[in-house]
């Protein structure tokens, strides 16, 4: 399943189903695991009046996967005090991530279950997790052996709950490649995981004060994000948050202090009339259904030229048709819970006021346990119908004509994101006109539009969409380390 720094195979083909075997519940030690997190710093001061708050699987409310106690605000004030950068040479630095890296994988097994029971993973997604994690850590070690960093100081790394073990490592791991002591605030949601991965980078030789693991809410961001000794700040999240992140450093941080925000997409995908439908359904299905679409890649808006449209939304329903949803334990189910009933509430409200208004082009039907959203198609004129990120399976689909090509671009990019961006066509002058045109981080060309590969497809958007430098390239290890010419490694 996995190997350092290695393309992500791209299995996601309903068409080609392997026989599965179902994991042996009984015998999984990890089924019925309840896990128990606290913060993971020298600072924290166990208040004996800390509440741990239950965990439950978002697939089955019956499930409680663990216990967790949050940080308090004055923990992480301590926290900011007790950091220390770590003070190893580079390539003792590098060695230890490696081992973080073996004991990833020594310890997948029960990354899979936190996965998918805490964060509602199926298999797929599970497997590419783990994999996406253990890249990072090779990748930055390698950078940090090649380009001998030195820190800046003390980074706050804020991580969302969509890839609660691949972007949290992600970011930590290229913080502690620098040098930096880091103070990780994980989302509320997914804290067991994170607190997993940061007692196995410890084992592995990561000093404890060093590293802090502050798991809260927006109350430790807060003081993570206001106070003048913190030297840089990692977020991934939401435009809306990543925009406030920026004014309350503004206020409070030295001018310099980098923030470097990856945040949300209205991600379009062009179809032309002349793409291979049957390649184009199999990619749109990937890029808005998979991760039950909680990735900030995922295709929001689809543009497909009129002469085709009619064949490619029948193909695609009957595609859709074929989804399985379900509880991610099971290695059949394709599309997975959303993360909470905040998030489910939010999407099915989109969906009841475009059923309302007669604009579902097709629906599943979602489990009556858990929170799930059925994958769901609705029509609408442009990427201008769409006013804010619906964060899950709801892909809008819009028609054009062959005259409308420069104006769909322009619409577009006049969103203000650019984040990742589709093209189905078999023109190549057409590609090299929409590649040219298209303000996007990442663009794909005929396939999907998800799913970068740390090292050869480094992750990030414009606009409103981040800051860069873009993750898993080679520019993001040296934004978290002291000013450096930045040198191809030999
Ligand atoms: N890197 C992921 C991808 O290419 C998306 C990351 C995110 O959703 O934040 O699909």
């Amino acid at each position: 399943l996995f190997a350092p720094h290695r393309a992500n195979a791209k299995g996601w083909d309903i068409t080609h189903r392997p026989t599965l075997i179902e994991i042996d519940k009984a015998r999984d030690p990890f089924h019925a695991h309840v896990w128990d997190a606290t913060p993971l710093s020298s600072a924290w001061s166990n208040a004996a009046n800390a509440k741990a708050r239950d965990v439950v699987n978002p697939a089955v409310p019956s499930d409680t996967v663990g216990q967790i106690v949050f940080a308090t605000p004055d923990d992480a004030k301590r926290a900011i005090v007790a950091a220390v950068p770590w003070d190893l040479p580079a390539a003792d630095r590098a060695d230890v991530l490696r081992k973080v890296a073996v004991a990833y994988e020594d310890n997948a097994e029960e990354l899979f279950a936190l996965l998918h029971r805490e964060a509602g993973k199926t298999m797929l997604d599970a497997v590419g997790e783990i994999r996406e994690a253990v890249d990072f850590l090779y990748y930055y070690a390698a950078e940090a052996e090649g380009r001998n960093p030195t820190p800046r100081g003390i980074w706050t790394c804020i991580s969302p709950w969509n890839f609660p073990l691949a972007i949290f490592t992600g970011q930590v791991s290229a913080a502690l490649a620098a040098g930096n002591a880091v103070l990780a605030k994980p989302a509320e949601q997914t804290g067991l995981i994170a607190h997993r991965a940061v007692q196995l980078m410890i084992e592995a030789g990561v000093p404890a004060d060093v590293l802090h693991l502050l798991p809260g809410g927006g109350d430790i961001g807060a003081v993570l994000t206001s106070d003048a000794r913190i030297n840089g700040v990692a977020f991934t999240g939401s435009t809306p948050t990543a925009l406030k992140i920026r004014a309350t450093m503004a206020e409070n941080c030295d001018p310099g202090t980098p923030l470097i925000a990856e945040t949300g997409g209205l991600n379009a995908m062009i179809v032309d009339s002349t793409a291979l439908p049957e390649h184009a359904v199999r990619d749109i299905l990937q890029s808005a259904f998979q991760s039950a679409g909680q990735r900030c890649s995922a295709l929001r808006c689809l543009y497909v030229q009129e002469d085709v449209a009619e064949k490619v939304i029948h193909m695609l329903k009957g595609a859709m048709n074929e989804l399985r949803m379900g509880d991610p334990w099971h290695l059949t189910t394709d599309v997975g819970p959303v993360i909470d009933e905040t998030a489910r509430q939010g999407i099915q409200d989109h969906i009841d006021a475009a059923r309302t208004d007669g604009r579902v082009i097709h629906a599943l039907v979602a489990p009556d346990t858990g929170t799930f959203v059925a994958p769901t198609a609705i029509r609408v004129n442009g990427i201008a119908d769409l006013t804010r990120e619906i964060f899950g399976p709801v892909l809008h689909i819009a028609t054009y004509k062959s005259g409308d090509l420069d104006k769909i671009i322009a619409d577009i990019n006049a969103t203000g994101y650019g984040l990742t961006f589709g093209l189905h066509t078999r023109i190549d002058d057409r590609v090299q006109q929409v590649v040219e045109n298209i303000h996007a981080g990442n663009i794909y060309v005929n396939r999907n539009q998800i799913g970068a590969v740390v090292g050869s497809q480094p992750f990030g958007g414009e606009g409103l969409s981040g800051t860069g430098p873009k993750a898993g390239g080679p520019l993001y290890m040296p934004r978290f380390a002291a000013m450096m010419e930045i040198q191809p490694i030999p």
